[in-house]
Protein backbone atom coordinates (compact mmCIF):
# COMPACT_ATOMS: atom_id res chain seq x y z
CA UNK A 1 0.00 0.00 0.00
CA UNK A 2 1.36 4.01 -0.59
CA UNK A 3 -0.45 6.48 0.36
CA UNK A 4 1.06 8.66 -2.58
CA UNK A 5 3.58 7.59 -5.06
CA UNK A 6 6.36 10.09 -3.75
CA UNK A 7 5.59 9.23 -0.19
CA UNK A 8 5.20 4.77 0.01
CA UNK A 9 3.32 4.04 3.37
CA UNK A 10 4.95 2.27 5.96
CA UNK A 11 3.89 -1.71 5.63
CA UNK A 12 2.11 -1.25 9.88
CA UNK A 13 0.31 2.30 9.54
CA UNK A 14 -2.77 1.88 12.09
CA UNK A 15 -6.75 1.53 10.77
CA UNK A 16 -7.27 5.59 11.86
CA UNK A 17 -4.30 6.68 9.92
CA UNK A 18 -5.07 4.08 6.52
CA UNK A 19 -8.87 5.87 6.65
CA UNK A 20 -7.74 9.60 6.49
CA UNK A 21 -4.60 9.00 4.34
CA UNK A 22 -5.59 6.41 1.81
CA UNK A 23 -7.40 7.21 -1.79
CA UNK A 24 -5.63 10.71 -2.02
CA UNK A 25 -4.26 12.22 -4.84
CA UNK A 26 -0.40 12.63 -4.94
CA UNK A 27 0.72 15.86 -2.85
CA UNK A 28 1.19 18.12 -6.25
CA UNK A 29 1.29 21.89 -5.08
CA UNK A 30 -2.53 23.59 -5.74
CA UNK A 31 -4.09 19.84 -6.30
CA UNK A 32 -7.21 19.48 -4.06
CA UNK A 33 -6.48 17.38 -1.16
CA UNK A 34 -9.43 14.67 -2.54
CA UNK A 35 -9.97 12.86 -5.33
CA UNK A 36 -12.46 15.08 -6.88
CA UNK A 37 -16.29 14.18 -7.99
CA UNK A 38 -15.15 13.17 -11.86
CA UNK A 39 -18.84 12.93 -13.88
CA UNK A 40 -18.02 11.18 -17.03
CA UNK A 41 -20.01 8.82 -19.04
CA UNK A 42 -16.60 8.02 -21.58
CA UNK A 43 -13.04 8.83 -21.19
CA UNK A 44 -10.59 9.40 -24.38
CA UNK A 45 -10.30 5.89 -25.73
CA UNK A 46 -6.60 4.28 -24.75
CA UNK A 47 -6.71 4.09 -21.13
CA UNK A 48 -7.69 1.47 -18.40
CA UNK A 49 -10.89 3.05 -17.67
CA UNK A 50 -12.45 3.98 -21.33
CA UNK A 51 -16.42 3.67 -19.87
CA UNK A 52 -18.08 5.29 -16.85
CA UNK A 53 -20.01 1.88 -16.15
CA UNK A 54 -16.13 0.32 -16.13
CA UNK A 55 -14.84 3.00 -13.81
CA UNK A 56 -14.64 6.28 -12.62
CA UNK A 57 -11.26 7.98 -10.25
CA UNK A 58 -14.28 9.28 -7.39
CA UNK A 59 -15.32 5.00 -6.83
CA UNK A 60 -11.01 4.40 -6.85
CA UNK A 61 -10.42 6.74 -4.50
CA UNK A 62 -13.25 5.01 -1.62
CA UNK A 63 -12.11 1.82 -3.02
CA UNK A 64 -8.94 1.78 -2.15
CA UNK A 65 -9.44 3.70 1.45
CA UNK A 66 -12.42 0.59 2.07
CA UNK A 67 -10.11 -2.09 1.01
CA UNK A 68 -6.88 -0.70 3.01
CA UNK A 69 -9.58 -1.04 5.85
CA UNK A 70 -10.69 -4.36 4.95
CA UNK A 71 -7.74 -6.03 3.73
CA UNK A 72 -8.45 -6.66 0.27
CA UNK A 73 -9.67 -5.09 -2.85
CA UNK A 74 -12.87 -3.39 -3.01
CA UNK A 75 -15.64 -3.14 -5.20
CA UNK A 76 -18.43 -0.46 -5.09
CA UNK A 77 -21.99 -1.00 -5.69
CA UNK A 78 -24.98 1.05 -6.11
CA UNK A 79 -26.23 -0.30 -2.55
CA UNK A 80 -25.68 -2.66 -0.20
CA UNK A 81 -28.68 -4.89 -2.19
CA UNK A 82 -26.53 -4.32 -5.56
CA UNK A 83 -23.26 -5.60 -3.46
CA UNK A 84 -24.86 -8.96 -2.67
CA UNK A 85 -26.77 -9.63 -5.74
CA UNK A 86 -23.24 -9.35 -7.12
CA UNK A 87 -21.97 -12.15 -5.05
CA UNK A 88 -25.14 -14.49 -4.88
CA UNK A 89 -24.76 -14.52 -9.06
CA UNK A 90 -21.71 -16.23 -8.30
CA UNK A 91 -23.61 -19.38 -6.78
CA UNK A 92 -23.94 -21.87 -9.88
CA UNK A 93 -27.62 -22.83 -10.59
CA UNK A 94 -29.55 -25.07 -8.46
CA UNK A 95 -26.55 -23.97 -5.66
CA UNK A 96 -26.87 -24.41 -2.18
CA UNK A 97 -26.56 -21.08 0.34
CA UNK A 98 -26.31 -21.46 3.93
CA UNK A 99 -27.80 -17.99 6.19
CA UNK A 100 -28.32 -17.69 9.41
CA UNK A 101 -32.31 -17.26 10.27
CA UNK A 102 -31.87 -13.87 11.80
CA UNK A 103 -30.15 -12.16 8.45
CA UNK A 104 -31.10 -8.76 7.61
CA UNK A 105 -34.44 -9.12 6.60
CA UNK A 106 -32.96 -7.69 3.00
CA UNK A 107 -31.16 -10.49 2.53
CA UNK A 108 -33.51 -13.30 3.51
CA UNK A 109 -35.86 -11.62 0.84
CA UNK A 110 -33.57 -12.05 -2.00
CA UNK A 111 -32.19 -15.47 -1.05
CA UNK A 112 -35.98 -16.46 -0.46
CA UNK A 113 -36.65 -14.88 -4.31
CA UNK A 114 -34.20 -16.35 -6.03
CA UNK A 115 -35.31 -19.75 -3.80
CA UNK A 116 -38.46 -19.38 -5.14
CA UNK A 117 -37.39 -19.00 -8.97
CA UNK A 118 -35.60 -22.52 -8.65
CA UNK A 119 -32.19 -20.49 -8.91
CA UNK A 120 -30.74 -22.10 -5.80
CA UNK A 121 -31.72 -23.48 -2.23
CA UNK A 122 -31.38 -21.87 1.12
CA UNK A 123 -30.18 -23.43 4.10
CA UNK A 124 -31.45 -21.05 7.60
CA UNK A 125 -29.36 -21.95 10.50
CA UNK A 126 -28.78 -20.96 13.94
CA UNK A 127 -25.43 -19.06 14.00
CA UNK A 128 -24.49 -19.67 17.02
CA UNK A 129 -24.44 -23.52 16.90
CA UNK A 130 -21.12 -23.68 15.02
CA UNK A 131 -21.65 -27.86 14.14
CA UNK A 132 -25.22 -27.29 13.18
CA UNK A 133 -23.77 -24.40 10.83
CA UNK A 134 -20.94 -26.60 9.60
CA UNK A 135 -23.77 -29.95 9.21
CA UNK A 136 -25.66 -27.46 6.90
CA UNK A 137 -22.80 -26.73 5.06
CA UNK A 138 -22.23 -30.37 3.97
CA UNK A 139 -22.85 -29.85 -0.33
CA UNK A 140 -23.61 -26.24 0.15
CA UNK A 141 -21.33 -23.67 -2.59
CA UNK A 142 -21.88 -20.76 -0.08
CA UNK A 143 -22.11 -19.96 3.71
CA UNK A 144 -23.15 -15.90 3.82
CA UNK A 145 -23.22 -14.28 7.59
CA UNK A 146 -23.41 -11.38 9.39
CA UNK A 147 -22.04 -10.94 13.32
CA UNK A 148 -23.13 -9.62 14.58
CA UNK A 149 -26.77 -10.84 13.74
CA UNK A 150 -29.33 -7.79 12.67
CA UNK A 151 -31.00 -7.13 15.05
CA UNK A 152 -30.56 -10.33 17.30
CA UNK A 153 -27.15 -9.59 17.78
CA UNK A 154 -25.60 -13.08 17.91
CA UNK A 155 -21.73 -13.64 17.37
CA UNK A 156 -20.34 -15.62 14.99
CA UNK A 157 -16.98 -18.01 15.76
CA UNK A 158 -15.67 -16.95 12.22
CA UNK A 159 -12.38 -18.38 11.97
CA UNK A 160 -13.98 -21.63 13.09
CA UNK A 161 -17.10 -21.26 10.75
CA UNK A 162 -14.37 -20.55 8.06
CA UNK A 163 -12.33 -23.22 8.65
CA UNK A 164 -15.22 -25.79 8.53
CA UNK A 165 -16.78 -24.10 5.64
CA UNK A 166 -14.05 -24.37 3.36
CA UNK A 167 -13.34 -27.85 4.31
CA UNK A 168 -16.86 -28.72 2.95
CA UNK A 169 -15.45 -26.62 -0.36
CA UNK A 170 -17.97 -23.83 0.85
CA UNK A 171 -17.10 -20.35 -0.45
CA UNK A 172 -17.59 -18.01 2.92
CA UNK A 173 -19.13 -14.27 2.42
CA UNK A 174 -19.33 -12.02 5.92
CA UNK A 175 -21.55 -8.90 5.83
CA UNK A 176 -19.42 -6.67 7.52
CA UNK A 177 -21.65 -3.83 7.82
CA UNK A 178 -22.33 -3.95 11.72
CA UNK A 179 -18.97 -4.69 12.80
CA UNK A 180 -17.32 -2.29 10.36
CA UNK A 181 -13.70 -2.74 9.53
CA UNK A 182 -13.12 -0.78 12.87
CA UNK A 183 -14.36 -3.46 14.66
CA UNK A 184 -13.66 -7.03 12.43
CA UNK A 185 -11.58 -8.06 9.73
CA UNK A 186 -12.99 -11.14 8.53
CA UNK A 187 -11.16 -11.77 5.89
CA UNK A 188 -8.11 -11.50 7.89
CA UNK A 189 -9.95 -14.37 9.73
CA UNK A 190 -10.09 -16.16 6.56
CA UNK A 191 -13.23 -15.20 4.80
CA UNK A 192 -13.75 -15.13 0.85
CA UNK A 193 -15.39 -11.96 0.51
CA UNK A 194 -16.41 -9.00 2.47
CA UNK A 195 -19.74 -7.67 1.38
CA UNK A 196 -20.69 -4.10 3.10
CA UNK A 197 -24.18 -2.00 2.86
CA UNK A 198 -21.80 1.20 3.06
CA UNK A 199 -25.42 3.34 3.49
CA UNK A 200 -24.89 2.70 7.30
CA UNK A 201 -21.95 3.09 9.39
CA UNK A 202 -19.35 3.51 6.19
CA UNK A 203 -20.90 6.70 5.13
CA UNK A 204 -22.28 7.33 8.51
CA UNK A 205 -24.76 10.77 7.76
CA UNK A 206 -27.74 8.94 6.37
CA UNK A 207 -27.59 10.53 3.23
CA UNK A 208 -26.22 8.02 0.93
CA UNK A 209 -27.23 4.43 -0.86
CA UNK A 210 -24.14 2.61 -1.29
CA UNK A 211 -22.44 -1.25 -1.11
CA UNK A 212 -19.07 -2.92 -1.58
CA UNK A 213 -17.83 -6.38 -1.88
CA UNK A 214 -13.89 -6.56 -0.85
CA UNK A 215 -12.25 -10.03 -1.56
CA UNK A 216 -8.41 -11.22 -1.65
CA UNK A 217 -8.71 -13.59 -3.92
CA UNK A 218 -7.93 -11.32 -7.63
CA UNK A 219 -9.77 -14.08 -9.97
CA UNK A 220 -13.11 -14.13 -7.14
CA UNK A 221 -12.66 -10.12 -7.49
CA UNK A 222 -12.71 -9.70 -10.89
CA UNK A 223 -15.77 -12.45 -11.37
CA UNK A 224 -17.81 -10.09 -9.12
CA UNK A 225 -15.95 -6.52 -10.94
CA UNK A 226 -17.56 -8.60 -13.63
CA UNK A 227 -20.85 -9.11 -12.89
CA UNK A 228 -20.87 -4.83 -11.96
CA UNK A 229 -20.05 -4.01 -15.22
CA UNK A 230 -22.80 -6.56 -16.81
CA UNK A 231 -25.93 -6.09 -14.62
CA UNK A 232 -24.51 -2.57 -14.54
CA UNK A 233 -25.55 -1.87 -10.08
CA UNK A 234 -22.59 0.74 -10.58
CA UNK A 235 -22.39 4.12 -7.61
CA UNK A 236 -22.38 7.68 -8.47
CA UNK A 237 -19.35 9.33 -8.79
CA UNK A 238 -20.99 11.83 -6.07
CA UNK A 239 -22.11 9.01 -3.66
CA UNK A 240 -18.65 7.63 -3.93
CA UNK A 241 -17.46 10.82 -2.98
CA UNK A 242 -19.19 11.24 -0.26
CA UNK A 243 -18.87 7.44 1.47
CA UNK A 244 -15.36 8.18 1.18
CA UNK A 245 -15.69 11.90 3.15
CA UNK A 246 -17.66 9.66 5.62
CA UNK A 247 -15.30 6.90 6.35
CA UNK A 248 -12.16 9.23 6.82
CA UNK A 249 -14.13 9.45 9.92
CA UNK A 250 -14.88 5.89 10.59
CA UNK A 251 -13.28 5.41 14.06
CA UNK A 252 -13.70 8.65 15.68
CA UNK A 253 -17.35 7.60 15.15
CA UNK A 254 -17.33 4.07 16.34
CA UNK A 255 -15.62 5.12 19.49
CA UNK A 256 -17.59 7.45 20.61
CA UNK A 257 -21.16 5.90 19.72
CA UNK A 258 -19.85 2.67 21.08
CA UNK A 259 -18.35 4.29 24.28
CA UNK A 260 -22.17 5.89 24.31
CA UNK A 261 -23.29 2.86 23.36
CA UNK A 262 -22.14 1.00 26.71
CA UNK A 263 -23.24 3.82 28.90
CA UNK A 264 -27.27 3.31 27.96
CA UNK A 265 -27.08 -0.08 28.24
CA UNK A 266 -25.50 0.38 31.82
CA UNK A 267 -28.92 3.10 32.28
CA UNK A 268 -31.21 0.64 30.95
CA UNK A 269 -30.26 -2.18 32.54
CA UNK A 270 -33.10 -3.15 34.94
CA UNK A 271 -35.30 -0.57 33.51
CA UNK A 272 -38.96 -2.04 34.60
CA UNK A 273 -40.23 -1.67 31.49
CA UNK A 274 -37.60 -3.73 29.64
CA UNK A 275 -37.48 -7.68 29.63
CA UNK A 276 -34.13 -7.46 27.89
CA UNK A 277 -31.14 -5.28 26.81
CA UNK A 278 -29.00 -7.07 24.20
CA UNK A 279 -25.46 -5.88 23.81
CA UNK A 280 -22.81 -7.85 21.82
CA UNK A 281 -19.98 -6.05 23.44
CA UNK A 282 -18.89 -4.03 21.39
CA UNK A 283 -20.38 -1.73 18.15
CA UNK A 284 -22.77 1.11 18.41
CA UNK A 285 -26.28 -1.26 18.07
CA UNK A 286 -27.95 -2.16 20.80
CA UNK A 287 -31.66 -4.29 21.33
CA UNK A 288 -34.11 -3.71 23.70
CA UNK A 289 -37.09 -6.11 24.72
CA UNK A 290 -39.71 -3.42 26.08
CA UNK A 291 -42.17 -6.28 28.26
CA UNK A 292 -45.25 -5.41 26.83
CA UNK A 293 -44.35 -6.39 23.71
CA UNK A 294 -45.34 -4.80 20.33
CA UNK A 295 -47.84 -1.77 21.55
CA UNK A 296 -45.54 -0.21 23.79
CA UNK A 297 -42.68 -0.33 21.55
CA UNK A 298 -44.71 1.02 18.76
CA UNK A 299 -45.93 3.89 21.18
CA UNK A 300 -41.76 5.01 21.64
CA UNK A 301 -42.03 6.58 18.11
CA UNK A 302 -44.44 9.43 19.36
CA UNK A 303 -42.57 9.31 23.10
CA UNK A 304 -39.01 10.78 21.92
CA UNK A 305 -37.41 13.80 21.07
CA UNK A 306 -33.95 13.01 20.31
CA UNK A 307 -34.01 9.50 18.88
CA UNK A 308 -35.61 9.45 15.64
CA UNK A 309 -38.12 6.89 15.07
CA UNK A 310 -36.56 5.47 11.18
CA UNK A 311 -35.31 2.70 9.66
CA UNK A 312 -31.48 1.99 8.94
CA UNK A 313 -28.52 2.55 11.04
CA UNK A 314 -25.05 3.81 11.52
CA UNK A 315 -25.92 7.83 11.15
CA UNK A 316 -24.31 10.11 13.13
CA UNK A 317 -27.96 10.93 14.48
CA UNK A 318 -29.32 8.12 17.32
CA UNK A 319 -32.17 6.05 15.75
CA UNK A 320 -34.55 3.01 16.75
CA UNK A 321 -37.48 0.87 15.49
CA UNK A 322 -39.32 -1.96 16.04
CA UNK A 323 -37.96 -4.69 13.66
CA UNK A 324 -40.91 -6.74 13.72
CA UNK A 325 -42.91 -3.66 12.27
CA UNK A 326 -41.24 -5.63 9.23
CA UNK A 327 -43.32 -8.77 7.87
CA UNK A 328 -40.07 -10.46 6.58
CA UNK A 329 -38.54 -10.05 9.55
CA UNK A 330 -37.62 -13.74 11.68
CA UNK A 331 -40.82 -14.80 14.41
CA UNK A 332 -38.11 -15.64 16.05
CA UNK A 333 -37.07 -12.08 16.74
CA UNK A 334 -39.29 -10.67 20.00
CA UNK A 335 -42.33 -8.64 18.63
CA UNK A 336 -41.29 -5.94 21.36
CA UNK A 337 -37.76 -5.98 20.00
CA UNK A 338 -36.74 -2.44 19.47
CA UNK A 339 -33.45 -1.66 17.73
CA UNK A 340 -30.79 1.45 18.68
CA UNK A 341 -28.29 2.33 16.50
CA UNK A 342 -26.19 4.81 18.72
CA UNK A 343 -25.07 8.24 17.19
CA UNK A 344 -23.06 11.12 17.94
CA UNK A 345 -25.46 13.02 20.46
CA UNK A 346 -24.09 13.41 24.22
CA UNK A 347 -24.65 10.07 26.03
CA UNK A 348 -26.26 11.69 28.90
CA UNK A 349 -28.70 13.25 26.47
CA UNK A 350 -29.63 10.19 24.69
CA UNK A 351 -29.94 8.14 27.73
CA UNK A 352 -32.59 11.00 29.59
CA UNK A 353 -34.88 10.95 26.58
CA UNK A 354 -34.96 7.49 26.10
CA UNK A 355 -35.63 6.88 30.29
CA UNK A 356 -38.05 9.23 29.68
CA UNK A 357 -39.85 7.70 26.98
CA UNK A 358 -40.13 4.07 28.52
CA UNK A 359 -40.89 5.58 31.40
CA UNK A 360 -44.58 6.78 29.92
CA UNK A 361 -45.13 3.31 27.88
CA UNK A 362 -43.60 0.98 30.54
C1 LIG B 1 -28.96 -2.14 5.05
C2 LIG B 1 -28.29 -3.46 4.99
C3 LIG B 1 -28.10 -4.13 3.78
C4 LIG B 1 -28.66 -3.59 2.46
O1 LIG B 1 -28.00 -2.45 2.07
P1 LIG B 1 -28.66 -1.26 1.18
O2 LIG B 1 -27.55 -0.28 1.10
O3 LIG B 1 -29.87 -0.78 1.93
O4 LIG B 1 -29.02 -1.84 -0.13
C5 LIG B 1 -27.41 -5.33 3.80
N1 LIG B 1 -26.95 -5.85 4.94
C6 LIG B 1 -27.13 -5.23 6.13
C7 LIG B 1 -26.59 -5.86 7.36
C8 LIG B 1 -27.79 -4.02 6.20
O5 LIG B 1 -27.98 -3.43 7.39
Amino acid sequence: MSVTPEHPAPADLRPETVAVTVGRPPHVPDQPLNVPVHLASTYVAGGDLEYGRYGNPSWTAFEDALGALEGGRCVSFASGQAAEAAVLDLVPDGGIVVAPQHSYTGTVLALDDRATMGRLSVRYVDLTDVEAVLAACDGADLLWFESPTNPALELADTPALVAGAHARGALVVVDNTFATPARRRPLADGADLVVHSATKAISGHSDVIMGAVVGTDPALVQRVIARRSLVGGIPSAFETFLALRGLRTLHVRIDRAEATARTLVERLDGHPALSEVRYPGFGTIVSIVLRGGAEPADALAGRTALWIHATSLGGVESTFERRRRWPAEAETIPAGLVRLSVGLEHPDDLAADLIAALDSVG
